[in-house]
């Protein structure tokens, strides 16, 4: 199927109202489905204030669970090929932050496409799609809940 729908959008916008006011993560495998993560930031932020200076309301990071997840699955006939988070009352927008957990060395860490939601007050309102275009992560759809929107296909 190799793409975003709207039956796997609102999972993922059910995810991103869920653990408002932090910031839901996931992924999404090629077959459509999608894996709820465990965004274990606000934790990281408990331990070692110093060095995980954000908490979940302004970052994610994949529980160890959900990154051998990952990893095992482009090892794999239904590879991730999304990576989603949501963006609690600030807008959908790859942040500084956003790019430098996507990049290793300048490059694409992952072989993925990366999905922001765009969450206001406990709602979902839409999502920005973002593509490696070469020299960054480029918005290349955006989408509004509440509309039909056409199928998203994904490029891998
Ligand atoms: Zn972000």
């Amino acid at each position: 199927m190799d793409m975003l729908n709207h039956d796997n959008l609102q999972c993922i916008y059910r995810h991103a109202s869920r653990t408002y006011p932090e910031e839901c993560c996931g992924f999404v495998f090629a077959d459509g489905t999608v894996h709820h993560g465990v965004n274990i930031q606000s934790e990281l932020n408990r331990r070692q204030p110093d060095i995980h200076t954000r908490t979940g309301a302004n970052g994610y990071t994949f529980s160890v669970a959900d990154t051998l997840a990952m990893n095992r699955s482009f090892q794999s006939g239904n590879p991730a090929t999304v990576i989603y988070h949501s963006h609690p009352d600030v807008g959908a927008y790859f942040s500084h932050e956003d790019e430098n957990k996507a990049l290793f060395m300048g490059k694409p860490a992952y072989p993925v496409a990366y999905l922001v939601v765009d969450v206001r007050a406990g709602h979902a309102k839409g999502a920005k799609f973002f593509q490696w275009n070469g020299k960054c992560f480029a918005c290349v759809q955006e989408i509004h809940a509440g509309q039909e929107n056409p199928a998203i296909p994904i490029r891998s």
